[in-house]
């Protein structure tokens, strides 16, 4: 497949070039070319593996062999995504990977692939985390010949559970505490990539969500849900035209691998966008002008973004294929309601997948069938599930295996000079 850059659209690149380069020039988003259809029927039937090579191929092709592929597929899907009965509706679980949340899903597909696609020249993968992505990118490259990580985090502004899955790894993962914010560990990143003395001699690459491989392992779960339910008995053409699927939205990725599984032929009738009241999309969507507002924070914070970077991909493939979406914008009241609804079911969740239920609840008609995408484990967020349902959580083994083990983290200034020693570790 090709990718062309929104900005650029001349300018054109195959996956290879696209996941090292991360952006286009100007910082234009890749897009890719075109897209397949697939055959629906014989790709939910398959087995999970066999489907996911069949997606994946056009993807990578013709950078990465289907023997490259076949052995990338095996090492970086390791874990499942189960659908559960959720009343009358479906949780798709995106959380059951290492560090218990979807990122893991982009994350490990694109450190497999980049480290197929290195060449003898060393890499340095720079990012930049709030909380989740420090985490999966992480742990999906810990150990990975040739390749060094560095996660920037801002110190004591995320959980020690969070802190815990990445800074303990040690190896090719180094760990900064910086004395700042994520906005500042951002732009300390940002500065990297503009000096030319540090891009080329480490081979700086920014392993961050607008990356072509990550959005193509996301496009895999949307399949995997539709082939569930098809296998509990639900026929092709009814999912076509009554499954609804509600995705917790921040950054707009996972919306926009959603948009591109239908694209390829997924049996999804529509999606809902569902936002917290970071609701940039939604107002955009009800007014047709685009005002991001500042960010504010909310339980759902991984959503807490006002400029999702990946909507111009989005808004691409709704107006290529004619579609529409429908947008909620979910408040924090309604989003501990709904934390206590799925409990009264019997599902204990967390506010990003409360988020999404309380829009699919919302919007949902008698003769739809609904789903919402569960992205991280409860466990991750067990301050806000406890304080909604006032009971305590188990915590599961990846979150106990980490978290006494010594951090090993370094202190930064937020400064730029101060990164720059580092990285060159002329400190
Ligand atoms: C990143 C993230 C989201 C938002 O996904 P986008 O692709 O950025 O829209 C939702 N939930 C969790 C737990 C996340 O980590």
């Amino acid at each position: 497949m090709e990718y062309f850059n929104l900005k650029h659209p001349h300018e054109r690149v195959d996956f290879g070039t696209a996941a090292r380069r991360g952006l286009g020039s100007d910082q234009g988003l890749y897009y890719p070319a075109s897209l397949p259809s697939m055959h629906a029927a014989t790709l939910l039937a398959a087995p999970r593996l066999v489907r996911y090579r069949a997606l994946l191929e056009p993807f990578v092709s013709p950078s990465i062999s289907v023997a490259t592929l076949e052995d990338i597929i095996a090492a970086a899907f390791t874990f499942e995504a189960p659908v559960v009965e959720v009343g009358d509706s479906f949780a798709l679980e995106l959380f059951h990977g290492p560090t218990l949340a979807f990122k893991d899903f982009g994350a490990r597909f694109m450190a497999h692939c980049l480290s197929h696609l290195k060449d003898e020249h060393p890499m340095t993968i720079l990012t930049a985390t709030s909380g989740d992505t420090g985490a999966a990118v992480a742990s999906a490259f810990h150990g990975q010949p040739g390749i060094r990580v560095v996660v920037l985090y801002p110190e004591g502004r995320i959980s020690i559970a969070q802190e815990r899955l990445f800074s303990t790894l040690g190896g090719n993962v180094e760990a900064l505490a910086v004395r700042g914010s994520f906005d500042d560990c951002q732009a300390l990143v940002k500065g990297a990539f503009d000096d030319p003395t540090l891009v080329g001699p480490l081979g700086l690459n920014s392993a961050n969500s607008i990356n072509v491989a990550r959005l193509a392992a996301q496009v895999l779960y949307f399949w995997d849900l539709c082939a569930n339910l098809h296998a509990r008995g639900i026929p092709e053409e009814t999912l076509l035209s009554s499954l609804v699927v509600s995705v917790p939205s921040g950054n707009f990725g996972d919306l926009t691998a959603g948009l591109m599984a239908k694209a390829m032929g997924a049996p999804i009738s529509r999606f809902i966008a569902a936002t917290n009241v970071n609701d940039t999309v939604p107002r955009y969507i009800e007014t047709g002008s685009w005002d991001p507002r500042p960010t504010v924070p909310t339980a759902s914070n991984a959503m807490d973004v006002s400029k999702p970077s990946n909507w111009p991909r989005a808004a691409r493939l709704l107006s290529d294929y004619g579609w529409t979406i429908e947008a909620r914008s979910i408040h924090e009241d309604e989003t501990v309601d709904a934390i206590r609804a799925l409990d009264a079911l019997g599902y204990v969740s967390e506010p990003h997948a409360a988020v999404a239920y309380a829009a699919l609840i919302q919007s949902l008609r008698p003769e739809e069938v609904g789903a919402f995408l569960c992205t991280a484990h409860p466990a991750k967020f067990a301050s806000s599930v406890e304080a909604a349902l006032g009971k305590s959580l188990p915590i599961p083994p990846a979150i106990a295996a980490s978290i006494d083990k010594p951090n090993l983290s370094v202190a930064m200034e937020a400064e730029a000079a101060s990164f720059r020693s580092y990285l060159l570790g002329t400190q």
